[in-house]
C-alpha cells in the first residue's frame, strides 16, 4: 500500500498515512483539526523488481544462419544433419574375451 504525505494548512505539520488507493483521503489534521492538504511525493512508493531486461534476449538469435551460406544449397541437403555417432559404450572390446 501506497504512503500519502499530507500537509496541514494550519500547524503546517507532516502526516504520512497508510492508505489503500480506495480509502478517502485525510482531511483533518489530527494535531490541531486543520485542513489536509495531499502532498505528492515519492514517499513510500517504490516499484521494487526491475528485472524485466532479461527477457532481452535477442543476441542470441542472431548467428542462426552463418554468412555466406545459399539457401539453395542448405534446400538441396535435406537429408538432415549428419552427426557422426558416438559409441555408446568405450569398453575395450576383444582384449578379455573369455
Ligand atoms: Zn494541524
Amino acid at each position: 500500500m501506497p504512503t500519502y504525505e499530507y500537509e496541514c494548512q494550519s500547524c503546517h505539520q507532516r502526516i504520512e498515512a497508510v492508505q489503500h488507493f480506495s480509502d478517502p483521503p485525510l482531511t483533518t489534521c489530527p494535531h490541531c483539526g486543520g485542513a489536509l492538504r495531499k502532498v505528492f511525493s515519492a514517499v513510500g512508493i517504490v516499484f521494487k523488481g526491475s528485472g524485466f531486461y532479461k527477457t532481452d534476449s535477442r543476441s542470441t538469435s542472431v548467428s542462426a544462419t552463418p554468412p555466406g551460406t545459399t539457401p539453395s544449397a542448405a534446400s538441396s541437403a535435406s537429408a538432415g544433419p549428419s552427426a557422426p555417432a558416438p559409441s555408446p559404450s568405450p569398453a575395450p572390446a576383444a582384449s578379455t574375451s573369455d
